[in-house]
């Protein structure tokens, strides 16, 4: 039998360990918070959206990360979730019903992981493919209780602060006498935007304008091209974005969305999922180069929800060919999502998540608090 007091050492040493351990990987541990945190959401991305993408293109830069987990992707008031929902989760870390943007079911805002970076002084900014007024972009910077009022919308994000702003959707913008608005008041929102910071509205000026520490492009009225019809990659748009806010000494946050794997799989088009996967792949592999480089810099890879109930049943690796694919609805799916973590306190991001837990761990990481005990 062990004698009471080496049971006793042996059970401190374990402890300590375990604290040795909280404090390396924890967001507690001062020399671990990241300076900088970049989220990627891939909308509607599930595992076989990311294995159509592996098999075209051989390898991913999804494969660079260390450390994976998986994500329960549930709403307040649904099982099955649609991006609002979610995405209000991932960047205030609460839970709310579907189609609400970053307020409680009862109509009471959420703060967000935005809203929480400018008040410590560090710069935000978005790079999506959708109109920036829309659902995933909208979660970070406006507080709405239905995703469909994008005009009001795009008058909070005038007033969010957001030092970079990519995208489509200058409809929203314009007034009710413009030609293309959808817009019901006079409001010139373009021209609010454009006494905060330039603003281009084609991909030809873009670099002209980002010698700054903010920009703004809303490069088509509503949703940038598809990435098969498009001449500029997410990639791009990516890397001009760090440019402009690494400026920022406090460091930074940006969120990258994949804005339209979702819209390939409602529409059960196989080549364009692996298209828009790749530009979302790609844009993710600028953004581990500058980390690589950087360092300081947490970089979080995950999805909204799964959308199409997708699967991959035939092909070939040597051909990098998807041959033959099923999917199991038009809409989205309970389906848990991936989750891929680089950088500083990534460990955190690891197992089995709920979408909430990992918007309340990137708000924790970015304000360098102590995990609480799970
Ligand atoms: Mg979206
Ligand atoms: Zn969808």
């Amino acid at each position: 039998m062990i004698p009471l007091s080496v049971q006793i050492k042996a059970s401190r040493l374990l402890a300590l360990c375990l604290l040795h351990v909280l404090l390396l990987f924890g967001c507690g541990g001062e020399e671990k918070h990241p300076q900088n945190i970049m989220l990627f959401i891939g909308d509607g991305m599930g595992v076989a959206h990311i294995t159509a993408g592996k098999i075209a293109a051989g390898t991913l830069h999804l494969e660079r990360f260390p450390i994976s987990g998986l994500v329960t992707t549930h709403s307040a008031n649904r099982l099955v979730t649609e991006s609002a929902a979610a995405t209000t989760a991932l960047a205030t870390g609460k839970k709310t019903n579907n189609r609400a943007i970053s307020v409680l079911p009862d109509g009471t805002p959420l703060k967000t992981l935005f809203e929480y970076a400018r008040d410590i002084g560090k710069s935000i900014g978005v790079v999506v493919t959708s109109a920036v007024t829309h659902a995933t972009p909208a979660a970070f910077m406006s507080h709405v209780d239905n995703r469909r009022k994008q005009a009001d919308i795009a008058e909070q994000i005038v007033n969010s602060g957001v030092d970079v702003l990519i995208g489509g959707g200058w409809v929203y913008f314009v007034p009710a006498s413009s030609v293309g608005s959808r817009r019901k008041d006079d409001k010139d929102l373009l021209a609010a935007l454009e006494s905060r910071m330039p603003v281009v509205l084609s991909i030809d000026k873009i670099s002209a304008h980002s010698n700054g520490k903010k920009m703004a492009a809303l490069l088509a009225p509503d949703r940038l091209p598809k990435a098969a019809d498009r001449d500029f990659s997410l990639a791009r748009l990516t890397r001009l974005a760090i440019h402009v806010l690494s400026k920022n000494p406090n460091g930074f946050v940006l969120m990258v969305e994949g804005s339209q794997i979702d819209w390939a799989a409602h529409d059960k088009d196989t080549s364009n999922i692996i298209s828009e996967m790749l530009d979302f792949d790609d844009a993710i592999g600028a953004a581990l180069d500058f980390a690589q480089q950087q360092g300081h810099t947490l970089i979080v890879a995950t999805a909204d929800h799964e959308t199409g109930g997708f699967a991959v049943h035939d092909g070939s690796i040597q051909d990098q060919q998807v041959s033959a694919t099923a999917f199991t609805t038009g809409g989205h799916t309970a389906s848990m999502v991936p989750i891929f973590a680089y950088g500083p306190s990534s460990a955190d991001f690891s197992g089995i998540l709920d979408n909430a837990r990992v918007g309340q761990m990137l708000i924790d990481c970015l304000l360098k608090r102590k995990k609480p005990p799970s």
